[in-house]
């Protein structure tokens, strides 16, 4: 159930419905916007009835969800979310890039990327220390050493630092020090790290599934949001199809499919979504111009010598490049009010 309060509802009137949520046994996420506040309910299995809020003062109606998601659409919240990370922003009309190598290997391999990202203007640094490899013996990260390099990289460049969890123990890990949560494309349907997540007070950066419909991902968004944790940015990084010349296909359909039902931001990742350095640099721009809030981009200053994902790691001076092309592209589609 969605309850819509009145654009002068007072904070009293909001608390009551609230209270009363609460006293049915369920939750309330109260979610203010620019003329309205809304205000969701979870944790009911069957329908609520609607009596009980209808007639509460500062009432404007009380919605009957029948649509699979609560939180996450545009009914409950028709104001975009702005995802705030350290002080950066996602969502807030500005393109994000979010940049870095695949793997944090050393830390002078890390710092050479990481003063290249800086350099570029881009206020994201991303790097797995923990890597879900589809083989047990690859290369998997240097765990807690490498989210040591991390957060010495924010400390030395002011970057905000996204890194990925695999469990439910490494975000506690990570909350001690990075800026942002990273849920892989692996882990998108994994209910127990997705709840976890939404206990956090970090943002979450979700990955859609290698095979998961646009529902399945935004319902796995919807598990992060009904645990508390509403600062979530979708990412679409490619699906598996038939095609070969891609390690993915990157569905950039996704993203004004997303704004369609959604509020949350949604990013691009044009290294996982096509897995080759060359198809890396059109895919971002092609991730910028259909609108994406960001730009995710693997990179590496010797990318044939990368632990992993070499093969789609564009080098520095690619990178610098593809971030100048990403902008001016988001600058022409912002004035066009895309
Ligand atoms: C990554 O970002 O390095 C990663 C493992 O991504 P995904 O979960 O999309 O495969
Ligand atoms: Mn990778």
């Amino acid at each position: 159930m969605l309850i819509v309060m009145n654009a002068g509802a007072t904070e009293a009137e909001i608390a009551g419905v609230v209270r009363m949520v609460e006293s049915l046994g369920f939750r309330a996420h109260t979610m203010p916007g620019a003329t309205r506040t809304a205000i969701g309910v979870t944790g009911n299995q069957g329908a609520v009835d609607l009596s009980h809020f209808e007639n509460l003062p500062g009432v404007a109606e009380a919605i009957r969800v029948t649509k699979p998601y609560k939180l996450i659409t545009l009914d409950l919240r028709p104001d975009r979310t702005i995802v705030d990370i350290g002080g950066a922003k996602i969502g807030d009309g500005s393109l994000a890039i979010i940049a870095g190598p695949c793997a944090i290997e050393s830390r002078k391999q890390a710092f050479a990327v990481a003063q290249v990202v800086q350099h570029s203007g881009a206020k994201f640094f991303r790097g797995g220390a923990f890597k879900p490899r589809t083989s047990p013996y690859a290369f998997a990260g240097l765990g807690e050493e490498a989210l040591k390099i991390l957060a010495d990289i924010r400390d030395e460049f002011g970057l905000k630092i996204v890194t990925e969890v695999l469990d439910e123990a490494g975000v506690d890990l990570i909350e001690r020090y990075a800026d942002m949560i990273q849920i892989g494309a692996r882990n998108m349907q994994n209910f127990t790290l997705l709840r976890r997540a939404g206990r956090s007070k970090l943002p979450v950066l979700l990955k859609r599934g290698m095979a998961a419909t646009l529902e399945e991902w935004l319902l796995a968004a919807e598990y992060v949001m009904a645990e508390g944790n509403y600062q979530i940015v979708l990412c679409e990084r490619g699906v598996r199809t038939f095609a070969q010349h891609t390690r993915n296909t990157l569905d950039l359909a996704a993203v004004p499919a997303v704004r369609r039902i959604s509020h949350l931001p949604v990013i691009v990742d044009a290294a996982h979504g096509t897995g080759r350095s060359y198809m890396v640099t059109p895919l971002a721009r092609a991730g910028a111009a259909v609108g994406a809030d960001g730009i995710m981009v693997e990179v590496h200053a010797r990318p044939d010598e990368a632990l992993s994902d070499g093969a789609q790691a564009l080098t520095l001076d690619e990178f610098e490049q593809m971030a100048k092309e990403v902008r001016a592209i988001h600058q022409v589609i912002s004035r066009n009010g895309s």
